[in-house]
């Protein structure tokens, strides 16, 4: 008889977005006319810019040659792309991050959910409610937590509620935890912290011997002055966080993959008895056994991404979702909604009407403007009462959207 990780048996099902599909499928059955315009996704739409595209053409084209055939390369990434991102990502803003640091890989999905392997069993996890799905669901099972309870939460797990009360930052845990998942810009909530607000979190991390996990996917849309791009802005995070980066929402990466991770050389773990362990050294260890390298196909086309052309073809893209962004955003503000995000990052984030449900507001929004979106409380327990656009969609299909949750009225 082979058992099981139980673990896995306290997962909630994968709820909100097969249920968000049924909902769809049962309205359009009803009204196969109707014209549904989805504003609920968290996938870019526009096609991978030029340069990028010629980088893979290009790349593709050596991989058939003898010359230019590149079989496994170097797990952590080529050193073509780990140089391109110290410089351009780190050392612009005055951050100094060495190769050796940077760990590339085919996803932040993936290494947000891998990087709690390399932590004890009994680490004390906090996240923000309401938060990316993965850093929970990869601690339940790795069974960090109990069960879930009927207010939605984890046993053994640390919420911190974000919510229009606290301007979507939360206050520090009465218990401290090991390990602190903090997403700015963020999703859902699409708000942003600024240096203060990090630079508190780094103390705090200091003085509980914490490690805080930054999860930047969508630093690209930062559009504010002086809102940090990455923690290593602040002083002293270098000992006390790990920065997850994406090019999927930065350059359309979604469906080509890849990613990477920063691991600062001061960056230190301890043992049972309090022995100092390089994290670093750990993740090295983890990433090159059970990962063989993003393709050199891949690699070629994000080091695309910091060329000259590159980098303007993508601020034109990222333009595109931040003026739909600004659409929804002012378009909703003038209807009398309570919207936050939207400036610094690519969601929208608002308070429902009437202290509606999420999934009432959903209901509501589609049945009346047939427009989709996603209902907070799938993120949390405090999304309750709140709900997403997202601003990937099509300049058209925002501006009708907009129409028509106004004729609503
Ligand atoms: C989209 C997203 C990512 C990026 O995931 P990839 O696996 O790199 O595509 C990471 N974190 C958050 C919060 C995201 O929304």
């Amino acid at each position: 008889m082979t058992k099981i990780n139980e673990n896995y048996l306290k997962l909630k099902a994968g709820y909100l977005f097969p249920e968000i599909a049924r909902r769809v499928k049962v309205f359009s059955e009803k009204n196969p006319s109707a014209k549904i315009i989805r504003l609920g996704i968290g996938d870019v739409t526009l096609p991978i810019v030029p340069s990028v595209v010629d980088a893979m053409v290009s790349a593709a084209k050596e991989m058939g040659t003898t010359q230019g055939f590149h079989g496994y390369g170097p797990e952590q990434g080529y050193s073509f792309l780990l140089k391109a991102i110290a410089e351009n990502d780190y050392g612009k803003l005055g951050v100094n991050i060495q190769e050796n640091e940077i760990f590339v890989s085919d996803g932040s999905k993936c290494d947000c959910g891998n990087i709690q392997e390399i932590f004890s069993h009994d680490a004390k996890i906090a996240v923000g409610d309401p938060v990316y799905p993965v850093y929970v669901d990869t601690n339940v099972m790795a069974g960090r937590t109990g069960d879930s309870g009927s207010d939605g939460r984890y046993e053994n797990l640390i919420y911190m509620p974000s919510t229009r009360e606290n301007g979507f930052h939360p206050d520090f845990p009465k218990e401290a935890p090991d390990l602190i998942y903090l997403c700015y810009p963020n999703n859902p909530t699409g708000t942003v912290a600024t240096k203060e607000t990090l630079k508190a979190w780094v103390e705090y991390a200091k003085k509980h011997k914490s490690i805080i996990l930054f999860d930047s996917a969508y630093e690209a849309f930062i559009s504010e002055k002086g809102i940090p791009r990455s923690i290593y802005e602040i002083e002293g995070a270098r000992e006390v966080a790990i920065e997850f980066r994406s090019f999927s929402k930065t350059a359309g990466f979604t469906g080509l993959r890849c990613a990477y991770i920063v691991i600062p050389n001061e960056l230190k773990g301890f043992t049972k008895d309090g022995k100092e362990v390089s994290v670093q050294s750990l993740w090295s260890r983890r990433h090159t056994t059970k990962f063989n390298g993003v393709s050199y196909v891949t690699q070629k086309a994000a080091e695309a991404v910091y060329s000259t052309r590159g980098k303007k073809e993508i601020a034109e893209s990222i333009a595109y979702y931040m003026a739909n962004a600004k659409a929804i955003r002012e378009g909703l503000s003038k209807l009398g909604y309570d919207v936050f995000g939207g400036v610094n990052a690519p969601y929208i984030w608002l308070k429902t009407p009437k202290n509606m449900s999420s999934w009432d507001f959903f209901d509501h929004l589609l049945d009346k403007a047939q427009v989709v979106g996603t209902p907070g409380s799938g993120f949390g327990p405090s999304g309750e009462g709140y709900f997403r656009l997202s601003a990937f969609g099509k300049k058209e299909d925002v501006a009708e959207a907009i129409q028509r949750i106004s004729a609503l009225s």
